[in-house]
C-alpha cells in the first residue's frame, strides 16, 4: 500500500530503541524473560498495581493464556461486545469456547452493563469488556454482576495501556487484563502484549501456561531443582530484542499519552461546532474514566453517507478509516458464536463511525486540514 500524504497512523519512536536492543545485544542474552523483560514487568506492575504482569508475544498471545488459565471447555459461554477485535473472541473458541455477543452502549460503544445479566446461562464462564479506544467500561457494575454469577472477568485493555477508571488502571480490576504493544497502538513494540494477573491465585498457572506448559519460571528462581511439564501450555513469551525495544517505549509512556491527550483535545474542541449542527457526534467520556486518547473518531448521522466521507478523505489522501465489522455478523462470528438479543446499537453505531488520523506528533496544521474536509463534506453528502 503506498504511503498516505496524513496517513492514520505513524509508529512514533522514541530514539533509545536501538540503544537498548544494541544492550541486549551485548549482554548477549536474546532469548526471553532476560533483564529488559524483568525492567518490563516491574514497570507495569509498579505502574498497573498488578500482582503480576508478563510480557506476551501480542494481546491475541495473552487472551489466550487468559483462556486456558480459566479452564475454558467446549460449549462454556463468555460474554463479550459484538464491536471489537476478532482476537477478543478467536482466544476462547480455540479452547472451544462460545462467544456470546452482547450490544454496546451508544455512548462509549462499550459492553452495555446493563444486558450482562440477562445473557447469562448456566454455562457462562467469564465476562469479557473491551475498553474500546481507551475508554472505561463500567467495571464497577461488572465486577458486581461477575461476583453474584461466580464469573471470572477478564478484561481486553488492547488499547488502554496508561489509561484509568476511578483512578485504577486498566486492565488491573479484572482477574486478568490483557494489553497490546502493536505498532498501531500508544506504546508499542511491533508485535507485543502483555497479560495483568491479579488474581493472585493464578500467578503459577499463568507463568506456567507461558513457559511451554512447564515450571520453567519457578526452576530458573531456584523453586525447584528441575523443571517439568506441568499442564497444557505453548510458548507465549517474547526475545529480549522486543523487550528492549519495549523498555524505550516505557520510559516515554507519560509523554506519549501527554502529547496524544493535546492533539485529541484540540480535535475535540475543532469539531464541536459540527456537533453542534448536527452533522456528527464526538466521542463521549464519563467523568470517572481517565482515557489515553488511543483513539478520535466521529460518529454520523443516519442522513449522512458514510462511503462519501470516506471517499472525500481518501481523495485529498487523508487515512481516515472506518472501524469493526460487528463479530456477530461475520462468518466465524455466525459459526462459532451467537448474539444475545438484536445488537441494535452495535450495527448501527458500526456502520456510522469514522476513525481520524491520531498518532504521537500530529500537528495542528494536518487536523485543521483533516477537520476541513471533514466539514465540507458532512454539509454535502446528506442523503436526499
Ligand atoms: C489490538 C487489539 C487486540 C489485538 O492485539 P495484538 O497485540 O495485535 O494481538 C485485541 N483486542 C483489541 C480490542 C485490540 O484493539
Amino acid at each position: 500500500m503506498k504511503k498516505q500524504r496524513i496517513p492514520f497512523n505513524k509508529p512514533h519512536m522514541t530514539g533509545k530503541e536501538l540503544h537498548y536492543i544494541a544492550q541486549a545485544h551485548f549482554n548477549g542474552c536474546l532469548a526471553g524473560d532476560g533483564p529488559f523483560t524483568k525492567k518490563c514487568h516491574a514497570w507495569l506492575e509498579a505502574r498497573t498495581g498488578s500482582a503480576k504482569s508478563l510480557l506476551t508475544h501480542s494481546c491475541t498471545a495473552a487472551l489466550e493464556i487468559a483462556a486456558l488459565l480459566l479452564d475454558i471447555q467446549p460449549g462454556d459461554e463468555i460474554i463479550m461486545p459484538s464491536y471489537t477485535f476478532v482476537s477478543t473472541a478467536n482466544a476462547f473458541v480455540l479452547r472451544g469456547g462460545v462467544p456470546v455477543f452482547v450490544d454496546i452502549r451508544a455512548d462509549t460503544l462499550n459492553l452495555d452493563e446493563r444486558l450482562i445479566e440477562a445473557a447469562i446461562t448456566p454455562r457462562t464462564k467469564a465476562i469479557v469488556p473491551v475498553h474500546y479506544a481507551g475508554v472505561a467500561c463500567e467495571m464497577d457494575t461488572i465486577m458486581a454482576v461477575a461476583k453474584r454469577h461466580s464469573l471470572k472477568v477478564v478484561e481486553d485493555a488492547a488499547q488502554g495501556v496508561m489509561a484509568c477508571y476511578k483512578g485504577r488502571a486498566l486492565g488491573s480490576i479484572g482477574d486478568l487484563g490483557t494489553y497490546s504493544f502493536h505498532e498501531t497502538k500508544n506504546v508499542i513494540s511491533g508485535e507485543g502484549g502483555a497479560l495483568l494477573i491479579n488474581d493472585p491465585d493464578l500467578v503459577l498457572r499463568a507463568e506456567i501456561i507461558r513457559e511451554k506448559g512447564t515450571d520453567r519460571s519457578q526452576f530458573f528462581r531456584g523453586a525447584v531443582d528441575k523443571y517439568t511439564w506441568q499442564e497444557v501450555g505453548s510458548s507465549f513469551l517474547p526475545g529480549e530484542l522486543t523487550a528492549a525495544f519495549l523498555w524505550a517505549q516505557f520510559e516515554e509512556a507519560d509523554r506519549i499519552t501527554q502529547d496524544r491527550l493535546t492533539s485529541w483535545q484540540r480535535y475535540h474542541a475543532m469539531l464541536a461546532p459540527l456537533e453542534a449542527e448536527g452533522v456528527l457526534r464526538r466521542p463521549i467520556v464519563p467523568h470517572d474514566c481517565q482515557h489515553n486518547a488511543h483513539m478520535y473518531y466521529v460518529v454520523l448521522p443516519p442522513e449522512i453517507d458514510r462511503q462519501r466521507v470516506l471517499d472525500e478523505f481518501k481523495r485529498n489522501d487523508i487515512g481516515a478509516v472506518f472501524h469493526y465489522v460487528p463479530l456477530h455478523s461475520s462468518p466465524a462470528g455466525q459459526q462459532h458464536g451467537r448474539a444475545d438479543g438484536e445488537l441494535i446499537i452495535t450495527n448501527s453505531l458500526a456502520e456510522r463511525l469514522i476513525r481520524l488520523p491520531l498518532w504521537m506528533g500530529i500537528t495542528e496544521d494536518q487536523q485543521i486540514e483533516i477537520v476541513a474536509v471533514l466539514k465540507k463534506i458532512t454539509h454535502t453528502a446528506r442523503r436526499m
